[in-house]
This record gives C-alpha cells, structure tokens and sequence, in this order.
C-alpha cells in the first residue's frame, strides 16, 4: 500500500486527531499544522491543534488560529488531548524533542498512532508512519500533496489554501530557493484554482512591519554587523538589553540573518539573539557551505543544509566566541 493510502487508512479510522508541529514555529510549521487541521475538520474529524508555543503575529492572521491550543500556556489541556488521541500528525519536525523536552515526552507517552509528515534531513524513527522529504521545499507541500494523493482535493478552500502558501512562501524565501520545483509552481496554481487569494498572505507576512521592528533591523546592520576578515561569514549579535530598546517583539528578528547572506561576498550568516537562559542562533548559507552540521554538532540544533539553528547555554559573547573558532574548520574562502 502506498502511504497516501496508508495516511487515509489512518485518517479514516480515527475519531480524535491531533496535529503538531515544532516549537518556535515559523510559517512552515503553522502553515503546514492549521492545513491539516481545517482539512481534517472538514473530514468531520474531533482535531485539535496543539503546538509547544505561540508563533508570532505575523504569521496569526489566517482563520483558526485563535484555535490553537499551546502547551506553554495549558499543558494540562494538551496531555489530555494526546491521551484520548487515535492519531497524531507530526508536521515539520524530525525529533519528537523539537516539540521541546516536557511535550515531546507526552507526544510518546500517547498510544495514538503517529504519522510524520517533514522535509529536514535525518529523521528520528519516533512514527508508526514515517512521509519524509528531504527534497522538498517545505513541509505545507507535503500536506498538499497528501490532500491530492488521498483524494480530497474537492475539499481545498481557501482556509486550506492560505496556510499552505503560506508555508511555501515562507520556506522558500518567496520561491526562490533551489528547493522550489516545477511541482511547487503547479500546486501553487491548484491553490489559486481553489479560490487562494495570495497576495493577502504576502501582504500579512511582508507588509506588517512596526517601526520598532524595522529600527531594530536597522540599528543591527548600522551597528552590530561584523563580516569575519578572510571568510566568507557574516555575523549579527544583539543582546536583551539592545532588543529592549527597540521594543522587542517575537518574530522581530526574523528574517534579520537572510538580510545578512544578502551581502556580496556573504556566504554564510550568522545570528545571534540573547534569551534569558543562553542565546538562540540562526546560520544560513548558500553555495558550498553548509550549516546543519555546525549546527548540530555544537549548538545542539539542527536543520537544513542551508538553514539552520541551535542554542548555546551560555553568554552571548562566548558564543560568539566559539563560533568564530570553528570557522576555519568549516568556512574558508
Ligand atoms: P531559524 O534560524 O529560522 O530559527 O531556523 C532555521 C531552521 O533551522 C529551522 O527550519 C529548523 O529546521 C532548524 N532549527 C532551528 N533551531 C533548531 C534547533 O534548536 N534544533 C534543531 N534540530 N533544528 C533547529
Ligand atoms: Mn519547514
């Protein structure tokens, strides 16, 4: 049996459903997670969607997200939805901790039957049904390719369709990375067939600057840009107290480490955000080099080939310094 066979097998078979996606999530990961819920309610399925945190409000405007349940907020609410579920979608992530410790552990506690659906490198044999994609450009096209293939393409609406655009936009910085195939296009066009308005979600995801964000942005490029002397490696470090300053809001930041790697000469960005228990760290690349290794082998993160991140349990400053000492071994002109 082929698994979008198997996913609908499953699908038919369950009464309650919960869908997940990772912590921090980008619009990926919402996009992919609020597409597979409005499908499933339209299956008439009992789904909840529950995620480890909130996502930014950038990425929040689409219809149902006011439904999403967080496990930072309830957690009492989302261990009772992973008990009473017969299946569990796991959507954009590869490791059942990238739902963070405490979630993932009630993620494997359940009984439920989990279905992975996910395009980053290396996944964790944590499902009973393993849909893995490494080559394609975003976990929303998976979810697309899942509505097709197990038949429910009638049931695309715009609901449907905006967050999986949105997931498609946003992991593939607006269509231009590699990853983006003629596939992508195409279900693009399904998308806008079914009734997607895509310049709505172009407009929540680029026109909602604030000041403050945009000042942020600015101060970081005109101040605390340092290009690495002899290396192609830009790096980005702001501190609590500078993001203070500028009113820092989630999702302020992001985009910020693209804006590096845009520089001529800029192959591989770096950046670097100080939290209250250690620094959170974004890398990007392009070319030859590749950041999934770096960050998984000493920021314990992970990733893609060209977009990555990780954490450092520590000082901002030591961060920085730890990562410039593994440059020469993995970014030399
Ligand atoms: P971002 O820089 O946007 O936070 O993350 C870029 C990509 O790196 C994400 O899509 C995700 O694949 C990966 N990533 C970021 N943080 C982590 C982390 O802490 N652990 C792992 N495994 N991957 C991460
Ligand atoms: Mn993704």
């Amino acid at each position: 049996m082929d698994i979008y066979n198997q996913i609908s097998n499953e699908i038919q078979g369950a009464k309650n459903i919960v869908v997940t996606a990772h912590k921090g999530p980008d619009g990926d990961a919402i996009g992919s997670a609020l597409a597979m819920f409005h499908l499933l309610k339209k299956m008439k399925k009992n789904v909840a969607l529950c995620l480890p945190d909130d996502a930014p409000q950038y990425l929040k405007s689409l219809v149902g997200t006011d439904e999403i349940l967080l496990f930072d907020k309830n957690p009492e609410l989302i261990k009772e939805k992973l008990f009473e579920a017969n299946l569990i979608f796991c959507l954009d992530y590869n490791a059942p901790d990238r739902l963070g410790n405490e979630m993932g552990e009630e993620l494997l506690k359940s009984k439920a039957k989990r279905i992975l659906i996910d395009h980053h490198p290396n996944p964790v044999d944590f499902c009973d049904i393993t849909y893995s994609d490494v080559s394609s450009c975003s976990t929303a096209q998976l979810v697309y390719e899942v509505i097709e293939h197990t038949g429910n393409k009638e049931l695309l609406n715009h609901d449907i369709a905006a967050p999986i655009y949105l997931g498609l936009v946003t992991d593939t910085g607006s269509f231009r990375f590699p990853s983006v195939s003629a596939r992508t296009h195409e279900i693009v066009a399904e998308l806008i067939k079914s009734g997607l308005q895509h310049h709505l979600i172009h407009e929540q995801v680029f026109d909602t600057n604030t000041v403050s964000k945009l000042q942020l942005r600015g101060y970081a490029i005109a101040e605390k840009l340092e290009l690495v002397a002899n290396t192609p490696v830009g790096v980005i470090t702001l501190t609590k107290q500078e993001l203070g300053r500028f009113n820092y809001q989630s999702g302020d930041t992001d985009g910020l480490v693209n804006t590096i790697l845009s520089i001529s000469g800029v192959d591989v960005a770096c950046l670097m955000i100080e939290k209250t228990d250690g620094v959170k760290i974004s890398f990007r690349s392009k070319g030859n080099y590749y950041v999934n290794e770096l960050a998984s082998s000493h920021f314990s993160g992970g990733g893609h080939k060209y977009a990555a991140g990780g954490f450092f349990a520590g000082k901002l400053e030591d961060a920085l310094v730890v990562f410039k000492a593994l440059i020469p071994n993995y970014f030399m002109k």
